[in-house]
């Protein structure tokens, strides 16, 4: 840890901090609620871009870590908006362009160089360590830590870098994006980049919320089949059916192994295990092929009983290069492919804690909050 944080690279000390007041839902006590504040923020360092927040979505990891956080937090990792103001060092965005944010990375380790940040030797540290990797913090004077997956974006104003930046078409509404960040292109990213699943493969999706109805609809659109949906609420099977699913099952009330015998004979190539429940771990290893693969996407620990080749591997992000990635889901979107806009529902920024409910028992699948007008004073 020690060798670790001097390994850390010095960002950039501004010249003159300058502070500026904004709007944020800060969580002061584990479990919540979240009250919005308001708050002062350092403006930018040379490194990064202050970034007025239109929307975020809210993810299931904003939602866990609302139970464990000790100290006062601002939550949200989906977040979209317009640049305000650009530090000196970061080339190719100006105020006035509409991003999209995504999962921080350090740009410097090996894994990064290759082109690989999932990979990033500081991944925990820059998303969840609440601080720069300097372990400075632009909220210090207001006593809550920011910084979560690079930016915080429960917010209205956050700071961002170039690496989880993502700039994005002014002619689609930011609203709409925000939830491609995190949960939507670790979805479809498991199925493209991660498991590069193939026209015919058999795949079946354990728990299909936005995560899992992002796979459905990239296995469609890999020309996998059968694409099977499993979960326990029906609004959800139903919207799995109509986005690619070619079968699915209520695994409360069927019995998934003879299902799946049914659908797909000797099992599937690929599930995705979403749920974080180790029981429903056995039953996607139980439904694997010989040589199948499980990908853990909420793992649940301890292991699956593996025999006959198959595997599991444990996925961050769906192996996405978010520069690469978003634009790609974005193109097809425009051409009708990938119509995530299905699972989105809005809700005010003061509604956060209702929007959390909804997520919390399923009534809402992708709830993205409106933070700030896309239209304002610049
Ligand atoms: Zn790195
Ligand atoms: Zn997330």
């Amino acid at each position: 840890m020690e060798k670790a944080k001097k390994a850390r690279r010095k960002t950039p000390e501004p010249s003159a901090v300058q502070v500026r007041q904004m709007q944020a839902a800060v969580l002061r006590k584990p479990g919540g609620p979240l009250r919005i504040e308001t708050l002062e923020l350092e403006g930018p360092r040379d490194d990064e871009v202050q970034v007025r927040i239109v929307a975020s979505g809210i993810c299931h990891t904003d939602i866990d870590l609302m139970d464990v956080m000790s100290e006062p937090v601002v939550l949200g990792h989906e977040g979209a908006g317009i640049v305000e103001q650009v530090g000196k060092d970061v080339k190719g965005v100006k105020p006035g362009d509409h991003l999209v944010l995504s999962y921080q990375s350090c740009g410097l380790c090996r894994e990064c160089r290759k082109g690989h940040p999932t990979g990033c030797a500081y991944f925990g540290d820059l998303n969840f360590g609440f601080e720069r990797l300097d372990g400075s913090n632009a909220l210090h004077r207001s006593g809550v830590r920011g910084h979560f997956f690079g930016q915080s974006s429960f917010a209205t104003c956050v700071l961002a870098t170039k690496r989880n930046i993502i700039k994005v078409p002014k002619s689609l509404p930011l609203e709409l994006l925000a939830p491609l960040g995190c949960g939507i292109q670790t979805g479809a990213g498991t199925v493209m980049n991660s498991l590069s699943v193939r026209k015919g493969q058999g795949i079946a999706v354990f728990g299909t919320g936005a995560v899992g109805l992002a796979a459905v609809m990239a296995a469609r659109i890999m020309g996998a089949g059968p694409i099977i949906g499993v979960d326990i609420n029906p609004v959800r099977l139903k919207l799995a059916l109509e986005l690619g699913a070619t079968h699915v099952i209520d695994n409360r009330r069927e019995d998934v192994l003879a299902r799946v015998a049914d659908i797909a004979g000797k099992g599937v190539d690929y599930a995705l295990e979403i749920t974080g429940d180790a029981n429903i771990y056995q039953l996607a290893v139980d439904i694997l092929k010989p040589q199948g693969t499980v990908a853990l996407i909420a793992n649940p620990g301890g292991g699956g009983a593996l025999s006959g080749g198959r595997r599991s591997v444990d996925i961050i992000q769906g192996d996405a290069v978010p520069q690469k990635f978003i634009p790609k889901l974005i193109r097809l979107y425009q051409k009708g492919l990938f119509p995530f806009d299905r699972l989105i529902k809005f809700y005010d920024f003061r509604d956060i804690n209702r929007a959390i409910r909804d997520a919390k028992n399923g009534k809402t699948i992708k709830p993205v909050l409106r933070i700030s007008p896309a239209q304002g004073n610049e």
